[in-house]
């Protein structure tokens, strides 16, 4: 079977239609770009009059062959394949005869810029359809002439923003900016277009390779493009912090390519795309938010043997900030919602929230009054158990107290089928101790959602002592459902996500116990690639709450007869809380909180003096981050953690751990766990025993091991 399949119409336009044999989707790879080459030489034949570009599979190409970039060891390795794709699509575009990409599918990566060597781009007007150039999210450039060919399409400011942030581009809104020529209702329209694009415009030339081509907006020598790019880098850096080398290589193959002649711009093209594919920051990204994310998805840490579940009535136990964020994400994908709490008021104002975020979506034109309504419609807001009955999944997202989640409990067994399951919301509580106030513990487990839920991608499912794995499987099942993605971890205090995202907060905070700036302890947070700083983050959590969690689980180590060892940063905490300064919700905190935004409290320069001398800024970031990540292997090393890729996985999904290092356990790989080993022995023999490395990573150094999924 070939690649790309060529049929000749009686009116002698040439279809190739891309179908690689074995594969769900379209990808770059030698072997597509073979079939695009031999349809491409079909058209010297005189009675051909043009080609239209197509494909077989529901997309019309996904992009490069993921697998294939993963081999490449060598820069001259990438440098050639980026220079040998280009060849096929320069033929292409330059053989004399009309080229349209008739784009039935997503056109994404490699996939698009297939399409931008065509002579006209038509698409169906799906709006799920996604064109765009995501290579940045994985750390790559366009290497098959993106960075060449847009900017002289649409502009180098609108291919700057296209490439640099890599995000989905709609049928409507590529239309708009001139990246397509036409929308089609479906697919007969798209190919009728494709074909009277070719009959009218027999002797059809790219716009670059007309005499008088001009750069729209100018090339890199305008005044308003080298004023773009007097900022860009900086702006880019400003938001980046340079963590991302990907988007300076994408601004300067723009910027130099804006220079040049286009076979030129190409060849620089593919030197930054080989920096970009041979980079540390690429392979940290492809291994976790490639592999390791599809691997998730696809089950991998979900029991076999389970049949495919989906919940069709759904309980939620408090209509809170929670179980409203709950109720929406679950009606929108359609399942029935019951929304209970302890009066009928704030069961209404739990859906209220939902009808907030509906009306703003339909308001932006991102939803219609009818979808909303019908969502609406889903949401039971309630006080009676009795409209429990026929649910088969209970949320418990009630006050986070042992009491009064084990009386909901009861009260929502007594109307639920034995088949039920229940599952607890609790983000400190461990779910086996939950799971005695039920009658049957087997179906009991925890699905810990992060806040705002409609937002967060991450769900992390905590499976208790007795939990059984088919309620593993239906729990897992049902976020999938929703659309987030699960991670499966073991029970324990904090269980995974909220014990090492801690580490990164409390390491923050102790910084300034002692001296150190607290605009330097935020500037390394952020420098860091963390998405907050760590003591604004404090005031986000509510310092309060992070004292109470640490003084219960301080009485819980006590009844168990095990040692306590205090972060430095409580004491900190402890003290901001005796002045009242306990976070956002009060308005103070380690910031002062106003409308406007929020202002370090100048008062703590008195609390904690700055010192004179100052530690590097790679101290700082160090210690913020090791912490972490020494943090996850103990996680790993307990058997809290069940697999790297969840590890990993969630980090980023769920507190933001810098996705460049490609997450916690990655961040450790990367360096070579001698290095890690270390750096945190230098860590501890200065700031305390928390840098000591995890056992496990010792291990690993001397055995030249590193963590990696079987
Ligand atoms: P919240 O205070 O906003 O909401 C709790 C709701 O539960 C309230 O509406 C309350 O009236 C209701 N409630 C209390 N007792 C009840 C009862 N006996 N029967 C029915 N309803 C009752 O709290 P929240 O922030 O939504 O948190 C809920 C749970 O989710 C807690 O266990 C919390 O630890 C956990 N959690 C919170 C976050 C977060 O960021 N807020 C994140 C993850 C998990």
């Amino acid at each position: 079977m070939a690649a790309v399949n060529i049929e000749v119409g009686s009116d002698g336009v040439l279809v190739a239609t891309m179908d690689l044999p074995g594969r769900a989707m379209n990808v770059v790879n030698d072997e597509l770009m073979l079939g695009i080459a031999q349809a491409a030489q079909r058209l010297a034949d005189p009675a051909v009059k043009g080609l239209v570009l197509t494909s077989a599979k529901a997309d019309f190409c996904a992009g490069g062959d993921i697998d294939r970039m993963s081999k490449w060891t060598r820069p001259e390795e990438p440098f050639e394949a980026a220079n040998a794709m280009k060849a096929v699509l320069r033929g292409l575009e330059l053989q004399g005869k009309p080229v349209v990409a008739a784009i039935n599918g997503h056109a994404l990566g490699g996939g698009l810029e297939i399409a931008l060597a065509c002579h006209a781009r038509f698409v169906v007007d799906d709006a799920r359809l996604k064109l765009g150039q995501p290579e940045v999210k994985l750390g790559l450039l366009p290497g098959g002439g993106g960075t060449v060919r847009l900017p002289r399409l649409v502009g180098i400011q609108q291919a700057l923003q296209i490439m640099g942030e890599g995000a989905d581009i709609s049928p409507q809104k590529a239309l708009g900016m001139g990246l397509v020529s036409g929308l089609a209702r479906d697919r007969d329209e798209l190919m009728a277009m494709a074909r009277a694009w070719i009959v009218a415009n027999p002797k059809a030339r790219q716009p670059w390779d007309q005499p008088k081509f001009r750069f729209p907006g100018g090339d890199s020598r305008a005044p308003a493009v080298a004023q773009l790019f007097s900022v860009a880098p900086s702006v880019a850096s400003a938001r980046s912090w340079g963590n991302y080398p990907a988007l300076q290589h994408i601004m300067s193959s723009v910027f130099e390519g804006g220079l040049l002649d286009f076979d030129a711009a190409s060849r620089v093209e593919s030197r930054y795309f080989a920096a970009c594919a041979m980079s540390q920051v690429s392979r940290n990204m492809i291994g976790t938010l490639w592999y390791q994310l599809n691997a998730i998805k696809k089950g991998a840490s979900r029991p076999a043997g389970v049949p495919a579940s989906k919940v069709r009535k759904l309980g939620i136990l408090g209509a809170g900030m929670m179980g409203a964020g709950i109720a929406y994400v679950s009606a929108k994908v359609g399942i029935e919602v019951v929304l209970l709490d302890t009066a009928a008021e704030l069961a209404e104002r739990g859906k209220a929230y939902s009808q907030g975020l509906l009306d703003k979506a339909v308001k932006k034109g991102r939803s219609t009054a009818d979808k909303r309504d019908a969502l609406l419609a889903r949401i039971t807001p309630t006080t009676e158990y009795a409209l429990l009955a026929g649910c088969d999944l209970v949320v418990e997202a009630v006050f986070e107290d042992r009491a009064v989640k084990a009386g909901v409990t009861r009260q929502a067994e007594a109307v639920l089928a034995d088949t039920a399951l229940f599952a607890s919301n609790t983000s400190t509580l461990p779910i086996t101790g939950l799971a005695q106030a039920s009658a049957r513990p087997r179906n009991f487990i925890g699905l810990h959602f992060f806040s705002p839920v409609d937002r967060m991608p991450l769900v992390e499912i905590i499976v208790g002592k007795d939990t059984s794995d088919e309620t593993l499987a239906r729990g897992f099942d049902y976020v999938l459902q929703i659309g987030k993605t699960p991670i499966v971890v073991n029970d324990s205090r904090g269980f995974y996500t909220s014990r090492v995202f801690a580490t990164y907060v409390m390491e923050g905070v102790a910084l300034l116990q002692e001296g150190v700036h607290p605009r330097s302890i935020e500037v390394a947070g952020l420098q860091a690639g963390m998405p907050m700083p760590p003591l604004a983050l404090q005031d986000e959590v509510s310092l309060s709450l992070s004292l109470h969690v640490a003084e219960q689980t301080r009485k819980d180590l006590a009844a168990e007869g095990k040692p306590w060892l205090e972060h430095p940063g409580m004491q900190v905490v402890r003290k901001l809380c005796e002045i009242g300064r306990i976070g956002k919700k009060a308005g103070q905190g380690f910031y002062d909180w106003t409308d406007d935004g929020k202002l370090l409290w100048p008062g703590l320069a008195n609390l904690y003096p700055v010192a004179a001398r100052q530690p590097e800024q790679r101290e700082l970031i160090d210690r913020l981050m090791f912490a972490q990540a020494n943090e996850a292997a103990r996680c790993f090393e307990e058997g809290v953690l069940r697999s790297v890729a969840d590890a990993d996985i969630g980090s980023i999904f769920g507190w933001g751990f810098a996705p460049f290092h490609g997450g916690a356990l990655q961040f450790i790989n990367a360096m070579g766990a001698p290095a890690f080993v270390a750096r945190c022995r230098e860590l501890a023999a200065r700031f305390g025993p928390r840098f000591e490395p995890a056992a496990i990573v010792v291990g690993q150094a001397a055995s030249g091991g590193r963590f990696a999924d079987a």
